[in-house]
């Protein structure tokens, strides 16, 4: 019944379920660990047989909830929360690759994706194979390796607000039997599904839009349950884990084969786990999930035709502006609104752009996006800065660029804002 709710519905209501006398409202249980009366229950928990909390490092109450509610929002089959977007992404590449094996990943995702995969992955012995989303079918299939076991993107790329297309992705995907692995952050399953459009993992920093006020740092892993792991190429959920009695995750399993191999295995040997408190704030934040991605959307494309119009603006990107070359994708894959994320430049690059951030008084400059507050980052001055200017043209950050995060707040204000600072800027 749940599964066909709409997502508002889902957002408020999902996943828990109070019995009488219980709390209305999810509550937070801080507890790291869990009674049984006897030897051996505990036992069948850890065997793998018995679904229950017996440390909070594999599960807790108010972490499932939330996990059940992301699930149910992405049409999943489960979901395993982390304590960071970077966790979601490590665990989720992790749980399918080893050295000696390869990845690909599309070049406009995440500068901390990014180096995560091309430092530390390539550290341990994972080849990341990263293409130009650009590319065409044909070529990034010419890329791929016997060894490759997943293809990665973001719905909506960061910082460059591109829309990648789920069409070639899934047929890559469909074509070299791997998963197709994106990244949701910036879209949120309120604009975008990607598991009805090809994919077969769906990762999050909710830190974002999910918590939607940046309170919290937090990630989720969804499981769709729609790939078939058993194909030869991912012996890790077919074969026995020793380590589980010989437990083979998708004879076990079944379509939650994914999810239960990354929490017995990733997240029981490295733990990280979300913090319960952190758990109920994100299940909190996405609640309103829906109403606010409306509203973010509504306001970036009012700034976005703003600034298009400013003479003091050199340049804007948005894929809800009907010149940007993602317009049609947009269209096509975030038909309620192209989120709220946008870039632009002010004309006199980056000297005048820090000028124009400096001169701010309500949209603030922070390390952050998709949080209700409006705020402001110049990536070649702080999170790229240590890359030189034509560093920053080749990962298609232009040093003059502005990320601005619109948040949800009367766009008359903001507008005001942005001309006080523009006068400074003169
Ligand atoms: N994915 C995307 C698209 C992001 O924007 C970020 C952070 O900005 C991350 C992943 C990493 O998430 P976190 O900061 O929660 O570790």
């Amino acid at each position: 019944m749940r599964e066909n709710w709409k997502l508002e519905t889902q957002a408020v209501q999902g996943e828990y379920w109070p019995s009488n006398a219980q709390p209305r409202v999810l509550p937070i249980v801080q507890s790291t660990t869990y009674r049984y009366d006897t030897c051996e229950e505990l036992a069948k928990v850890f065997d793998l047989e018995q679904d229950t909390c017996m440390y909070t490092r594999l599960s807790n109450p108010t972490t499932d909830a939330f996990e059940k509610k992301m699930a149910l929002m992405e049409g999943g089959v489960a979901a395993i929360a982390t304590s960071s977007g970077m966790a979601a992404t490590t665990l989720a590449i992790l749980n399918i690759a080893k050295a000696g094996d390869s990845i690909l990943a599309s070049s406009t995702i995440y500068g901390g994706s990014f180096t995560l995969f091309t430092g530390t992955f390539k550290d341990l012995g994972i080849e990341v194979i990263v293409f130009d989303p650009l590319l065409s079918y044909e070529e990034i299939i010419a890329l791929a390796k016997p060894n490759t076991k997943c293809i990665f993107g973001e719905t909506i790329g960061n910082p460059l607000v591109n829309v990648i297309d789920f069409e070639k992705f899934s047929k890559v995907s469909k074509t070299l039997d791997i998963p197709f692995i994106v990244d949701n952050t910036f879209a949120t399953a309120a604009l975008c599904k990607p598991l009805e459009l090809g994919a077969h993992i769906v990762v999050y920093s909710s830190s974002k839009y999910i918590d939607g006020h940046a309170q919290a740092l937090g990630g989720v892993i969804v499981d769709g349950g729609n790939f078939n792991w058993d194909n030869g190429k991912f012996p890790g959920l077919v074969e026995p884990d020793v380590t589980y009695h010989g437990v083979s995750y998708v004879r076990d399993f079944g379509k939650a084969a994914f999810i239960t191999k990354c929490r017995a295995q990733l997240m029981r040997n490295m733990g990280m786990t979300p913090s319960p408190f952190n758990s109920y704030l994100m299940n909190l934040g996405s609640e309103t999930l829906h109403l606010r991605m409306e509203r973010h959307s509504e306001n970036a494309l009012v700034m976005a035709k703003y600034l298009k119009n400013h003479p003091m603006v050199s340049w804007v990107k948005y894929p809800g502006l009907e010149d940007n070359e993602y317009y049609s994708l947009a269209e096509k894959y975030l038909p309620k609104g192209a989120s709220g994320v946008l870039t632009f430049g002010v004309k006199g690059g980056r000297d005048a752009g820090r000028k124009f951030i400096n001169a701010l008084k309500l949209v603030a400059l922070v390390t952050h996006v998709a949080d209700v507050r409006s705020c402001v980052l110049q990536p070649a001055s702080t999170t790229h800065r240590q890359l030189s200017d034509e560093e920053l043209v080749a990962c298609g950050v232009s040093a003059d660029m502005i990320r601005f995060s619109v948040g949800i707040e009367n766009t008359e204000d903001l507008i005001a804002d942005f001309e006080q600072a523009f006068e400074k800027c003169k």
